[in-house]
C-alpha cells in the first residue's frame, strides 16, 4: 500500500492493540506512538508487554499503559473489569486493534486436536468478542472511533490444513461484517489481512521458508495507520490487504 501518513496522524488518539508482545502487534503500538498515538498495550506476557512499554517510553518519552489479559481464559467479568480499569485514565478509544491470534495446528481436519481446536476458537473468536463487548462503550464515546480485526487470506478461502485457524477467521469477517452494519454511521469496523509476514507464528506454520523472503512487520505498517487515521474515516465493513497482490497461504 503507498500511504504517505501525516506525522501527527494520531496526534491525542488512544488506541488499543491486542497482542502488543510480538509480532504484528508489537510493531503496530510501536509504529502507532510514533505517530502521536497514546497505546495501551494488551497480552498475556507482563515481561514482553514491560519490554514494549519501556521502548515506547524510551522513543517518546511517555510510557504507555499495559495491562495482561490471556484471551484463552478470560471471562466476560474480566474484560468488563479491564475496560473499567481503561477508563480511568482513558475517557474514550478511538482505536482498538485486534491483533492477538493463536496459530493452531496445521494439519487435516481428520487430524485437528479437538483440544487445539477449541483453543483457537477461544483466543481467536470468543475472547476477541468478549473483549469487544466490553470495549464498546469506550469506542463510541470516541468522535470517529475505528474497531480493526485481524484476518487471513485462509479466512476468506478454505485452505487444505488451515483447519481451526481458517475456521477461525471466516468467523472474524463474520463478526466484523455484523458489527460494521450494527454501527453503521456511528463506529468503523474493518478487517486487516496481514498476509505472509516475518513472525514467529509465519515460521511456525511455514517452517523450513526462509524468513528474509517475506515482508517485516515494519513494512506493512501503512495499512495499519491508515485503517486508524482520518484518512479512512468513511469506510467501514471492508477487509483490506496488507500486501494486495501478494499468492495467499503459498510458502516463499
Ligand atoms: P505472533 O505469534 O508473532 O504474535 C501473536 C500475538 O498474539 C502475541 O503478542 C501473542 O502473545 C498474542 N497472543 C497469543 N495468544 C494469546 C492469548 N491467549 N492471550 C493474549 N494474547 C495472545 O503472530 P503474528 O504477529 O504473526 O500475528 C498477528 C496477527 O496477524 C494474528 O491475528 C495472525 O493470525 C494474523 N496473521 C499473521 C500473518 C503472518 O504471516 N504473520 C498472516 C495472516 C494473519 P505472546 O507474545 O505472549 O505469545
Amino acid at each position: 500500500m503507498h500511504y504517505q501518513p501525516q506525522r501527527d496522524l494520531l496526534q491525542n488518539r488512544t488506541i488499543l492493540v491486542t497482542g502488543a508482545s510480538d509480532g504484528i502487534g508489537r510493531e503496530a503500538a510501536l509504529t502507532y506512538a510514533r505517530y502521536g498515538a497514546r497505546v495501551i498495550l494488551l497480552g498475556r506476557s507482563a515481561d514482553k508487554l514491560r519490554d514494549v512499554a519501556q521502548q515506547i517510553e524510551r522513543e517518546s518519552g511517555v510510557a504507555p499503559q499495559w495491562f495482561t489479559l490471556d484471551l484463552l481464559t478470560c471471562t466476560p467479568q474480566e474484560c468488563q473489569q479491564l475496560a473499567q480499569k481503561i477508563a480511568i485514565h482513558a475517557p474514550h478509544l478511538d482505536g482498538v486493534l485486534h491483533n492477538a491470534g493463536l496459530l493452531g495446528d496445521v494439519v487435516p481436519m481428520d487430524r485437528q486436536d479437538p483440544d487445539v481446536w477449541q483453543q483457537v476458537m477461544q483466543v481467536n473468536v470468543n475472547g476477541t468478542f468478549m473483549l469487544t463487548q466490553a470495549l464498546l462503550p469506550l469506542l463510541l464515546k470516541a468522535e470517529s472511533g475505528s474497531l480493526v480485526f485481524t484476518t487471513s487470506s485462509v479466512g476468506r478461502q478454505g485452505r487444505a490444513n488451515w483447519g481451526a485457524y481458517s475456521v477461525s477467521k471466516f468467523a472474524t469477517e463474520g463478526m466484523m461484517q455484523v458489527l460494521a452494519e450494527e454501527y453503521q454511521g456511528r463506529l468503523r469496523v474493518n478487517c486487516i489481512n496481514p498476509g505472509g509476514t516475518r513472525t514467529g507464528m509465519r515460521a511456525s506454520a511455514f517452517p523450513t521458508e526462509d524468513p528474509l523472503k517475506l515482508k517485516t512487520p515494519a513494512e506493512i505498517m501503512p495499512l495499519y495507520l491508515w485503517l486508524m487515521g482520518d484518512d479512512s474515516r468513511r469506510k467501514t465493513g471492508g477487509t483490506y490487504d496488507a500486501q494486495p497482490g501478494r499468492k495467499p497461504g503459498i510458502s516463499q
